[in-house]
C-alpha cells in the first residue's frame, strides 16, 4: 500500500490523538509499515528513528525477537481470560515480580495510565473511608503535573490546553508549587528550591490533611509538561509530610518507571516508596497497553472483608491481559539478564558527551539530563516552534516532538553510539 492512499484514508476514517484533525493538511502522519530496534520504518522504506520511544513506551525497540518470542508462546496457550473469578501464570508471575522490586505487594491492573490513575485515587478515597474516616475526599497534586486524561485523572493534571475546555465536568483538587528545578530564585540551588517547593506543600497540607486522601506526583520528572526535572530530596520531604499528616502518597511512575531516570524506579533515588504505584508505558516495552497500581498491605487489608462493598468493585475487561503480561515478564528477563541499568548508565555518559556542542548552544538554556531523559529549553523560539523543529528533524531521518519551546530525547535503550550521533547532528542543524 502506498503512503498517499493510506493518507488518504486515515483522513477519511481516523481520530487521532492530541490533533488537531485539520492540522493534518500541512502535517500529515507519518505512514509506518513496520519497526526494527529503535527505528521507524514507512511504506516507501524510509527510516526515522524514534528518538521519543514511541511516546515513552518502547523501551528496547520494535519488533524485539526476545518479546516477540514470548508473545508466540503465550499465543498458543490463551490469548484472554477474564481475571475476575480466573487466575492465570502470567498475571501472577508479574505481580509477583513487581512486588520483590518494589516492595509493594498487591497489585491492581488496568489497561491504560489514565486508569491506573483512576484506580488509585478510588482506591486511596475507599480506604480511608474504610478506615472510619470519609470525610478524606481532596487530592493534592503538582503544578505542571499530568496523570492522564479521562475525566477523574484530567482533575488531577495540570495542563490548560487539555484541562480549561473540561473545567465544568471536573472535581476540584489542589495544585501545589512545583519542584520543577527551573524555578529556583537565582542562586538558590535545585535542592533548595524543593524544600521550599515542599513547605508551600506543607503550608497546605497543615490546613486540610483532615479531608485529604492523597497527593499524587510524578517522581523526579514531570514529563508532559516538558520534562521538568528536580531534586530528590522533595519526595524524601513529601513521604515524610505524607507520614506525619497521615495522607497517601501516590508515585505516578507511568513515565519514569523501568529504567527512565537511571534506577528502575524514580523513588528509589530519594529511598521513598508511595502507598501507591502506578506503572504503564515500559511496563510492556511499549507492546501492549497494561498498567499497574501496586500497593501495601496496609492497603489490602483495609478492604479484605466478608461485605462485598467494602471490597474494591473495580474492573476493565482487559484486566490482567495475559499477552500484556507475557511482553512485560520478558522486558523483566531483559532487566535482568542484559544488566541494562548499568549498561545505560554507560549509554547515557556517551550520549550526555557527545550532546556537549547542544548544551552550549547559544540557543540552548536549561539543558538537562537524568538517566536516558535528555532535554532543553529554546530560546527565541517562533511560533509554530514545535511543529517545525519536528518537521525538520523528519527531513533528517529522526522522529522528535518538541512540547512546546521544550525538545527532548526519550530514545529506546537499543540506541547505538551512530544514533546517538545522527540525534545530536540532526538537533544542532535544527537549532541553526
Ligand atoms: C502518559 C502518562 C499517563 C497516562 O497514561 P496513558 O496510557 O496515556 O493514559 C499518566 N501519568 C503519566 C506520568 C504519564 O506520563
Amino acid at each position: 500500500m502506498t503512503n498517499a492512499n493510506l493518507l488518504a484514508r486515515t483522513q477519511a476514517v481516523l481520530w487521532h490523538p492530541c490533533t488537531q484533525m485539520k492540522h493534518l493538511e500541512q502535517t500529515p502522519p507519518l505512514a509506518i509499515a513496520r519497526g526494527e530496534g529503535p527505528w521507524l520504518i514507512d511504506t516507501e522504506g524510509r527510516r526515522y528513528l524514534d528518538a521519543i520511544s514511541s511516546w515513552w513506551v518502547n523501551l528496547f525497540g520494535h519488533a524485539n525477537p526476545r518479546i516477540n518470542a514470548a508473545l508466540i508462546d503465550q499465543l498458543s496457550r490463551i490469548e484472554h481470560v477474564m481475571l475476575a473469578g480466573c487466575t492465570h501464570a502470567p498475571v501472577v508471575e508479574l505481580s509477583e515480580r513487581l512486588a520483590a522490586l518494589t516492595g509493594l505487594g498487591h497489585a491492581f491492573y488496568g489497561s491504560d495510565g489514565a486508569s491506573a490513575t483512576e484506580i488509585a485515587l478510588k482506591m486511596s478515597f475507599h480506604f480511608w473511608r474504610n478506615s472510619g474516616r470519609p470525610e478524606k475526599t481532596g487530592f493534592i497534586s503538582l503544578k505542571n503535573g499530568y496523570h492522564g486524561e479521562t475525566l477523574g485523572a484530567l482533575s488531577v493534571t495540570d495542563v490548560a490546553l487539555f484541562k480549561d475546555i473540561y473545567a465544568p465536568l471536573l472535581r476540584h483538587s489542589h495544585q501545589a508549587t512545583s519542584p520543577d528545578a527551573r524555578l529556583a530564585a537565582p542562586g538558590e540551588s535545585a535542592h533548595d528550591y524543593a524544600l521550599r517547593a515542599a513547605a508551600d506543600l506543607e503550608a497546605h497540607l497543615a490546613a486540610h490533611a483532615e479531608r485529604t486522601a492523597a497527593i499524587i506526583l510524578e517522581p523526579l520528572v514531570q514529563g508532559a509538561t516538558g520534562m521538568a526535572m528536580y531534586a530528590p530530596v522533595y519526595l524524601q520531604r513529601v513521604r515524610e509530610l505524607c507520614d506525619h499528616y497521615q495522607v497517601h502518597l501516590i508515585a505516578d511512575e507511568i513515565a519514569v518507571g523501568f529504567g527512565r531516570t537511571g534506577t528502575m524506579f524514580a523513588c528509589e533515588q530519594a529511598g521513598i516508596r508511595g502507598d501507591f504505584l502506578c506503572l504503564s508505558k515500559g511496563l510492556t516495552g511499549g507492546y501492549l497497553p497494561l498498567s499497574c497500581v501496586l500497593t501495601t498491605d496496609a492497603v489490602y487489608a483495609a478492604f479484605y472483608d466478608d461485605a462485598t462493598a467494602r471490597g474494591f468493585l473495580h474492573s476493565h475487561s482487559y484486566t490482567g491481559n495475559p499477552l500484556a503480561c507475557r511482553a512485560a515478564l520478558a522486558v523483566l528477563d531483559i532487566f535482568e539478564q542484559d544488566g541494562v541499568i548499568d549498561a545505560n548508565r554507560v549509554k547515557a555518559a556517551r550520549f550526555t558527551a557527545l550532546l556537549a556542542e547542544v548544551a552550549a548552544h547559544p540557543r540552548v538554556r536549561n539543558f538537562r539530563h537524568v538517566g536516558m531523559i535528555w532535554a532543553f529549553d529554546v530560546a527565541d523560539a517562533a511560533p509554530g516552534f514545535s511543529d517545525d523543529f519536528h518537521r525538520r528533524a523528519l527531513e533528517q531521518g529522526v522522529f522528535l516532538r518538541p512540547i512546546g519551546d521544550t525538545v527532548y530525547f526519550m530514545p529506546p535503550y537499543v540506541i547505538e553510539e551512530p544514533e546517538m550521533r545522527l540525534l545530536a547532528e540532526t538537533t544542532l542543524a535544527c537549532l541553526s
